[in-house]
């Protein structure tokens, strides 16, 4: 297995010595990755490079800025194997999760690519006799991206191509445990031809990188996904300086499961939701609420479902779920699940038993809507199973949560669906559909402790966060 050996990207130069290790989660032996621990200092030379760079790149026509994009979609295409496979060794996720992550990278540069044919503004009337007035849609300058390790090339992508297509210049500083797919998508972007300084790389902490990123006044929006608690600390410093920002963190998705429903259906919208992506992702299903007449039912189901998600080698053939990604989030899932059986959860599959990162599916019967395991995000594959009276209920639950990212209903009922969707104080409603799992086209984020609510990932709105509106009397 090949040991890849990442630098730095500032100013169009890879710089920096490759230091650190990054080792597979699910083989020790396998050293993927060694990167650079970069110092603020190397982010103060990359926003330094984006300054400098960004004027020229705004004057380039958008749809040339677009032609780059798509360049380096075709570029990554002919190594959509090669960088699935690193993804895979990298963070976790099965051959068919990283393959479906990485043609996501490609479609997302696809999309944004043919969005510089699209970008522009209004034509208004004007109160003026023989005046035109026209909108149009103006670069931020400089933007900042932090991005978490569980989707490492897809969630950059999602940030890096509506940005650089409105004529930004971008440092991103990726999460530390997963450099590879990240620098495939940016390695594709340089060789399409993007200008030097236009995209810059810093790999390093969080404590020390992604602050001083986020601290610099030159930055003029910060987009971060991650967690909760590192993005309140964003917001807290960037809104000082009224820069923008844009925050995507963590959930704690419920699905709603009615009477009517196919149950067996239901567990399998639920595994896939809860266990698929090692439940990493933070629109996991990692609460299920059952009304009285279909739990029984569901029990089974689920039950049994989580018996096929045997924790495995995400190379291996067969595998539905790799292993967690760290040392760090095993602890993590080993604590929620010991504190909800002392909260008096039943473990009715999987438990606290790992093997190496090897986390089984696992699904805890009888939680109490206090309980922690009910209300905090756990982020590995652990379902929560609740219940409520009916309906109403089940809604008033869902909605006791901090967090309104996306949520899900189980049933056959047009009428209930209907009411549950607009009810659900969540970004994101899914009707007998996994609450994980998104199209690119679709606008997404959340509300409350999920997202800024303000402007939206993906979709056509996803250049409004990285672009500001400029009104032209032209007389
Ligand atoms: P994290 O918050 O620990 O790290 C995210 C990024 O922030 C990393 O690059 C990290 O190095 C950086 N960082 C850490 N401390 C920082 C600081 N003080 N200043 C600036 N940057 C800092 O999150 P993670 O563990 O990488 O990812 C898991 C979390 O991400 C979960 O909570 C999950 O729900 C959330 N997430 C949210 C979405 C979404 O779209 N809502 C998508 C994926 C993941």
């Amino acid at each position: 297995m090949t040991t890849r050996h990442i630098q730095n990207l500032i100013d169009g130069a890879w710089v920096g010595d490759p230091v650190k290790e990054r080792r597979n989660p699910a083989a020790d032996d396998d050293v993927v990755a060694v990167t650079p621990v970069s110092d603020p200092g190397v982010v103060e030379e990359a926003v330094t490079a984006a300054r400098r760079a960004q004027p020229g790149w705004a004057v380039l026509p958008a749809p040339a800025r677009g032609a780059i994009l798509m360049n380096a979609a075709d570029i990554l295409r002919r190594r959509h194997g090669e960088v699935a496979r690193d993804l895979v060794r990298e963070e976790g996720k099965t051959l068919a999760e990283a393959r479906g992550e990485v043609q996501r990278a490609i479609d997302v540069l696809r999309y944004f690519g043919s969005e510089g044919w699209r970008l522009g503004g209004q034509v208004l009337p004007s109160a003026t006799p023989d005046t035109m007035v026209y909108t149009r849609r103006e670069p931020l300058g400089v933007v900042g991206l932090i991005t978490p390790w569980n989707f490492p090339i897809a969630i950059p992508a999602w940030k890096m191509a509506p940005a650089l297509v409105s004529g930004n210049a971008v440092v991103i500083k990726p999460a530390d445990v997963t450099p590879v797919a990240l620098h495939h998508l940016v390695a594709a972007l340089v060789e399409a031809g993007l200008p030097a300084g236009v995209l810059n790389v810093v790999h390093g902490p969080g404590r020390s990188v992604g602050e001083a990123l986020v601290g610099d006044t030159r930055v003029s929006g910060v987009s971060f996904t991650g967690s909760t608690e590192v993005g309140m600390r964003i917001h807290h410093v960037v809104g000082a300086r009224r820069g923008r920002v844009q925050l995507e963190m963590g959930g704690k998705n419920a699905l709603v499961v009615l009477d009517d429903a196919d149950a067996e259906a239901a567990a399998r919208v639920a595994a896939v939701g809860g266990f698929g992506l090692t439940g990493q992702a933070c629109t996991a299903t990692s609460r299920v609420i059952c009304t009285p007449g279909v739990r029984e039912r569901f029990m089974a189901a689920i039950a049994e479902q989580a018996g096929r998600y045997r924790p495995g080698d995400g190379l291996g053939d067969g595998v539905l779920m790799g292993p967690v990604v760290t040392e760090q989030q095993l602890a993590a899932d080993v604590a929620a699940v010991q504190k909800a059986r002392a909260d008096g959860a039943e473990i009715v599959a999987g438990g606290e038993e790992a093997d190496g990162l090897l986390f089984p599916a696992t699904v805890l019967d009888g939680v109490r809507p206090d309980s922690a395991a009910a209300r905090d995000e756990i982020f590995g594959p652990v379902i929560a199973v609740l219940e409520a009276g009916d309906l109403d209920e089940a809604i008033d639950l869902v909605n006791d949560s901090r967090y309104g990212l996306t949520a899900g209903i189980c049933t056959r009922s047009l009428s209930a669906a209907q009411h549950f969707a607009h009810s659900a104080q969540v970004g994101v409603v899914k009707v007998n559909r996994p609450t994980a799992g998104l199209d690119l086209n679709v606008p997404f984020g959340g509300t409350k402790d999920s997202s800024t609510n303000t402007f939206r990932e993906q979709g056509p709105t996803a250049v409004e966060f990285y672009t500001w509106s400029k009104s032209v009397y032209l007389g």
